[in-house]
């Protein structure tokens, strides 16, 4: 006899279950009792333990009809929940699709139906008709069945017309004949129908059976062949790309980083290696954030590998999801682009894993399970050994840390490919400005552009009109009255509304309080910016916010409309920094570079180095050279001189020194604790047990202390840090959730994020 660990879905424990069939794997599916029903459950692990203080259920039998998962998979999936500190149940829920999932059936079947199996005939006759002439059913079924249908009443006469007649009457006789008719029927059919204590009593008389059924993946609709196309012929790689290109297929590493300047052509290698590794007969997984899987994006690959890519974004249905899921599992489908949780893909031979844009925060889930894909992606390597690919203009700190440690090979390509030239860069110290909106400096630039037909991207990292409305009698700010945070208010459709919540009201233009029309609109947002942009320049402009985003299809209109000409000048908030290329953009301009920088978060320079840079890259990309001006308050803040300086190494040298001064990571590892309550009352001083219970020596403990924002959804939130080096907090977390749960109570939530990267 031997004894698994088994999950079963939607629950939070693991339940031991023993068989003696040899052949039981890990990642089985297999038929179990639990808690008096029939479930599903799946095979984690053999337990080594062969006493129980309890009885052991036997496995009823393992489910070869459905999916089962790879050993790796499962091995995967347990990481997760160690590392991040989860329950399994939510990782699961995260990596499988729900269409995939096991579904229940309850149903009711009777044991007897002897002779009358014939009114199953006439029951299932009338299904496609109403009525019929007795002549009609007396050739079909004889003279006999005929009576008998009568006689038993199934069949009623109108007009010298049968048809069949529905019962309504609850009573045992009447069951037995709605059964005659019936082979089965589901349990809440049944039980609406009939008196549950009929039902029951017939159970017990082993008349009826009552029985669950798993109604899993046989959906024939998700099943569908996709032909095999030939690899078009591919485009040639330049000498540094090939080079890249070849020392990654030989290395006998395991993991890269290619730091390369916008436009250098990294796609391209990822694309060369992906299809070597298709034609050998192996599968990649190409992650891009959610904001590059652009329809550019989507149509380049699917160019390239036809019907042999699977797109995963989050968009899908539960049903196409389960749809593409289901092609990968089965191998037809070998190369995924997806988002984030496209790591889970159940991709056959897995040989590259590509993250383009690796510094994105978009790879870190911000709910439970709170796993970061690039990370999942490198454990996911390690157990099937394949290769990890990150690629990106201005790598994290920390993985640019790794590839200097020797920890990820580095590759770095330092020009454009063909040469083109990377933007010249130009601060504009705004404080010397008479317009806050727009420099003289930008204002020429601009212009000249627009002479000379060429396009402008603008870039404002503000949603809305204005993140802040005084009324100017009484004082008032309007603010969201389930958050502490003042309401933005939005010009495009005339509303209010919060950030953190998402609750939106109608602006009536009168303050919420003394009903005065004297209002002051401060904070300047994308909507604003554009109406001051519209006063100065009569030409075609296209705003791109998270707002208009919305609309279907939006994205792709913008893309396909601003390449083809029809905007001279798309201004937008960060969503517009990223992947986008159009040959015609030879002026970037970003309206205030201090948004991010404000931020009290150790990355937020990063963030903003980053941010910058990315836009600064959409600048002359064709043939032109291109030019971008960054205006700022803060022209002597470091980010904005090494923004400047157009070298990412001189930003990474100052950064990981500041880094290692104050001991964050790389050099140590963060666990954010945020603990929240409905009620202020009695929050301050369950935090300070919560700190008593999880403290310990070997880390550093912060807080609590109330988060930045301090009260969203209605729910008041502390935080507390702790940091500590690598090796010390990986022994703390063991302990970490026992010692939660001790002190877990109803009135109050606690959430634990491992390698957080926000810290407020
Ligand atoms: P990155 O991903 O580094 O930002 P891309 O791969 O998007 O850069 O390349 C920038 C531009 O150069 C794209 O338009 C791409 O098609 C073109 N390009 C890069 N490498 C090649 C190549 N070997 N042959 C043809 N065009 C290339
Ligand atoms: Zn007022
Ligand atoms: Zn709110």
């Amino acid at each position: 006899m031997r004894y698994y660990s088994v999950y079963i879905e939607k629950t939070n424990d693991f339940y031991t279950y023993a068989s003696d069939d040899e052949n039981i794997k890990v990642g089985d599916r297999v038929l179990v009792s639990f808690r008096n029903k029939e479930r599903v459950g799946l095979i984690l692990k053999e337990e080594l333990e062969k006493d129980y203080p309890f009885k052991v259920l036997k496995i009823k039998r393992v489910l070869y009809e459905e999916i089962s998962f790879s050993k790796n998979f499962v091995a995967l999936l347990l990481w997760i929940k160690e590392y991040y500190l989860s329950s399994f149940d939510q990782v699961f829920s995260t990596a499988v699709p729900s269409g995939v999932k096991i579904k229940y059936e309850d149903v009711y079947r009777v044991v007897k139906v002897d002779s009358l199996f014939a009114l199953n005939e006439v029951f299932e006759y009338f299904l496609s008709k109403i009525k019929v002439r007795k002549k009609t059913l007396v050739d079909r079924f004889g003279k006999e069945k005929f009576s008998l249908f009568v006689e038993k009443g199934y069949l009623k006469n109108i007009d010298g017309w049968y048809c069949l007649d529905e019962d309504s009457d609850c009573s045992e006789e009447e069951l037995k004949n709605y059964f005659e008719l019936r082979k089965e029927v589901g349990k809440q059919t049944l039980e609406k129908k009939f008196d549950k204590k009929v039902l029951d009593k017939m159970v017990k008389n082993g008349e009826l059976i009552f029985e669950r059924r798993i109604k899993s993946f046989d959906d024939e609709n998700l099943k569908k062949t996709y032909k095999m196309q030939d690899l078009i012929e591919d485009t040639k790689l330049n000498l540094e790309q090939q080079k890249i290109k070849d020392a990654i297929e030989e290395s006998n590493k395991k993991h890269f980083l290619i730091r390369g300047v916008t436009g250098s052509g990294k796609t391209e290698i990822y694309i060369h290696l992906i299809k070597r590794a298709l034609e050998k007969g192996n599968g990649s997984i190409f992650l891009v954030p959610e904001i590059s899987l652009t329809p550019q994006m989507v149509l380049r690959f699917k160019k390239e590998f036809g019907e042999r890519v699977a797109i995963l974004h989050s968009r899908l249905t539960q049903n196409d999801r389960a749809k593409e899921w289901y092609s990968i599992y089965t191998g037809e489908k070998q190369v995924v682009l997806g988002v984030r949780s496209a790591i889970f893909a159940p991709v056959k031979n897995l040989e590259y894993i590509v993250i383009d844009e690796e510094h994105e925060n978009s790879y870190k889930q911000d709910s439970n399970p709170r796993y970061n894909a690039k990370y999942v992606g490198i454990k996911r390597a390690e157990l099937e050994n394949a290769k990890v690919i990150l690629g990106s203009a201005t790598p994290s700190i920390e993985s640019y840390y790794y590839a200097q440690k020797g920890i990820f090979q580095l590759y770095e390509i330092e020009n454009r490919y063909k040469d083109a030239k990377l933007p010249e860069i130009d601060i504009v110290d705004m404080k010397k400005e008479e317009d806050n909106f727009f420099s003289e400096k930008l204002l020429l630039e601009m212009r000249n552009a627009l002479l000379k037909k060429e396009q402008i991207i603008l870039l404002l990292n503000r949603k809305g009109y204005s993140t802040l409305i005084q009324c100017e009698e009484c004082g008032h700010m309007e603010e969201c009255e389930h958050c502490s945070i003042k309401l933005n208010y939005y010009s495009s459709n005339g509303s209010l509304k919060c950030n953190y919540c998402g609750i939106s009201k109608r602006f009536t233009g009168h303050c919420s309080k003394c009903g005065s029309d004297k209002l002051s609109f401060s904070g300047r947002g994308v909507e604003r910016v554009e109406e001051e942009l519209r006063k100065k320049f009569p030409v075609n402009i296209i705003r791109v916010d998270g707002e208009v985003a919305k609309e279907k299809d939006f994205y792709e209109n913008m893309y396909n409309d601003f390449l083809a000409g029809k905007y001279d000048i798309m201004i937008g908030t960060q969503m517009i920094s990223r992947g986008l290329h159009f040959p015609n953009v030879t002026v970037v301009g970003v309206i205030n570079a201090d948004t991010i920088m404000s931020i009290p978060d150790f990355r937020s320079g990063e963030r903003t180095y980053q941010m910058i840079t990315q836009v600064a890259g959409r600048a002359g990309r064709g043939d032109k050279d291109g030019k971008v001006i960054i205006q700022t308050y803060q022209p002597e803040n470091y980010i904005i001189e090494k923004i400047q300086e157009n070298s990412y190494k001189n930003f990474y040298e100052k950064e990981i020194e500041k880094r290692e001064i104050l001991f964050y990571p790389p050099f140590s590892k963060v666990i954010n604790i945020g603990i929240s309550s409905e009620k202020e009352e009695g929050l301050e001083e369950y935090c300070y047990e919560v700190l008593k219970a999880i403290q310990d020596e070997k880390i550093e403990i912060y807080g609590p202390m109330k988060s930045l924002v301090y009260k969203v959804k209605g729910r008041y939130r502390c935080n507390i840090f702790i940091k500590g080096d690598r090796k010390s907090i990986n022994d703390y977390k063991k302990s970490l959730e026992e010692k939660i749960k001790k002190i877990e109570s109803k009135n109050y939530r606690i959430v634990v994020d491992v390698d957080p990267i926000n810290l407020i």
